[in-house]
């Protein structure tokens, strides 16, 4: 009854935006902040044109489950979204962080700290709360990229997914790495960050066209008993999803440039779906649409967590981009 108690008290999804500062490039070009932050919502100030040219100002407002406006920290950012999970995996509990957004909007920059930051809070209850009770950690680290999974701590080795039958996904040679230090933690965060944005040409574009999933899994020895493999317990998966507007290179020249926008566009519409469908406690979950839902499936059956962060631009010169985040962002449309 008590680990029901705690696993209750948090919230099933949580939808948090973060905006970003405005850069040096944005400030060169003379943009402006257009996004008004309080508390939980937000208005955005859209520059419109009449018939007659004169400009007019369109005001968009949005509400959400928190807001967190460009001076908030990386550690505040970890205090609203994954800090209050972190408990809850070590009762059976799935749960899953995204980071959603265009390319530039700060997806990365709000990501990459938030696995080391659960991981230091994994290991201290593992010492301390559930010391000795038989509790591992694990790591492991890919991507999806034109809807093929790669492992980013093994040289981008192509993988694949089979089901069990058991509602578990199992991932068939991803590198899973036993861990129990924060040290060897960040070295294997900034492995698989680095061979993600590198990729095979060697150009940041590439991380705006992939997901990067994360995925820190609590196992337990079965009867304190080393020799077997230990049972899953709990998982936390961080996913940097793929630049949102991607989605919309479904008319480019390039060939390849199309199908993977389609594959993104697909991805993301079939992502808001089943989060869909758990706010409105569906029993089914249309986890089929991508192999991003599919590769989620386990974490989104049973007692599981959604948190999604969408990043936005404040600058005038990304309004179209930052309505579209925010409209898909909004639990209710
Ligand atoms: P994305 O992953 O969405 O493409 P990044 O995380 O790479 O975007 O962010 C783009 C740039 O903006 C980076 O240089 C990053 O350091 C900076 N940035 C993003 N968010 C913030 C923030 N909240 N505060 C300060 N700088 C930020
Ligand atoms: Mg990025």
């Amino acid at each position: 009854v008590a680990d029901k108690e705690k696993t209750s008290s948090v919230a099933k999804i949580k939808v948090v935006v973060r905006k970003r500062p405005l850069n040096k490039k944005e400030l060169a070009k003379n943009e402006e902040d257009i996004i008004d932050t309080h508390s939980n919502s937000l208005t955005v100030h859209e520059t419109k044109l009449k018939v007659d040219l004169t400009e007019y100002i369109e005001k968009h407002e949005f509400v959400f489950d928190a807001v967190l406006n460009e001076e908030v920290s990386n550690d505040e950012v970890y205090h609203e979204t994954v800090e209050p999970i972190v408990p809850i995996i070590f009762q059976r509990t799935k749960a899953t962080c995204f980071a959603y957004g265009q390319t530039g909007s700060g997806k990365t920059y709000t990501m990459k700290p938030l696995p080391l930051k659960a991981s230091r809070d994994i290991l201290r209850l593992m010492h301390h709360t559930y010391r000795n009770q038989g509790f591992q950690l694990f790591v492991s680290f890919f991507e999806i990229y034109g809807g093929k999974l790669y492992d980013l701590l093994s040289d981008r080795k192509k993988l694949c997914m089979r089901e069990d039958g058991k509602q578990q996904v199992c991932i068939v040679g991803l590198q899973e790495y036993k861990v129990s230090d924060v040290e060897i933690i960040k070295d294997l965060i900034e492995k698989g960050s680095a061979t993600r944005s590198t990729g095979t040409t060697g150009a940041n574009e590439e991380s705006s066209r992939s997901h990067a999933i994360l995925q820190l899994a609590i196992k337990r020895s079965v009867d304190g008993n080393e020799s077997k493999p230990p049972r899953p317990v709990g998982k936390l998966s961080f996913i940097d999803l793929a630049g949102s507007e991607r989605g919309a290179d479904t008319t480019d020249n390039d060939k390849q440039t199309r199908m993977e926008g389609a594959e993104i566009n697909k991805s993301l519409l079939a992502l808001k779906e089943c989060i869909r469908a758990l706010d409105n406690d569906k029993s089914h979950i249309p986890f089929r649409g991508s192999k991003l839902t599919e590769v989620l499936r386990d974490s989104f059956v049973g007692n599981s967590r959604t948190v999604m962060i969408s990043c936005i631009s404040p600058s005038s010169g990304s309004c179209e981009h930052t309505l579209n985040t925010l409209r898909y962002a909004d639990r209710y449309m």
